[in-house]
């Protein structure tokens, strides 16, 4: 499978979360709640966040099922978001994007993106994108319901 042909550093971090996702807890009552669903290869993420009385991702569930890099981007997903306020999140989700894109990040840009870095290498496999982005559609669409219910207008 393609994985094989990813940089060998790449591939041990990928297959080290695939492997043994992070956060797969249950988030009893969670303030963040998303969903996302690819159907090409059978991805399914669930992502269940409760925020701590500072406003912070304080407990963080991850259900996941499906190919390797779907479930090693949720897994590391989980602990990026670690201590991070829904607008910290949302910015993260945004670099993590543009790393995906191939677009242009400054050097502190990268350097937040810590680990998650490795997913670049799934570029290379335009049909794989989905799979490493299909964790953070879950998060940035939990954020978008917990804005609206969270932040009414007057
Ligand atoms: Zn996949």
């Amino acid at each position: 499978m393609e994985l094989d042909r990813l940089d060998h550093i790449y591939r041990d971090v990928i297959l080290d979360h695939a492997r043994s996702p992070r956060h797969q807890e249950e988030v009893p009552d969670p303030d963040i709640q998303g969903d996302a669903i690819n159907p090409f290869c059978g991805d399914e993420i669930h992502l269940r966040i409760k925020l701590g009385p500072h406003g912070r991702a304080l407990r963080i569930g991850l259900q996941s099922s499906g190919c390797a890099i779907c479930q090693a981007s949720g897994s590391m997903l989980t602990e990026a978001i670690e201590g991070k306020s829904p607008g910290e999140m949302e910015s993260l989700a945004a670099r993590f994007r543009a790393l995906m894109a191939g677009q242009p990040l400054s050097d502190g840009d990268l350097d937040s993106l810590g680990p998650l870095r490795s997913l670049a290498g799934v570029r290379e496999y335009p049909i794989r994108i989905k799979c490493a982005l299909l964790a953070w559609t879950a998060l940035e669409r939990g954020l978008e319901a917990y804005q609206r219910q969270g932040a009414p207008r007057p």
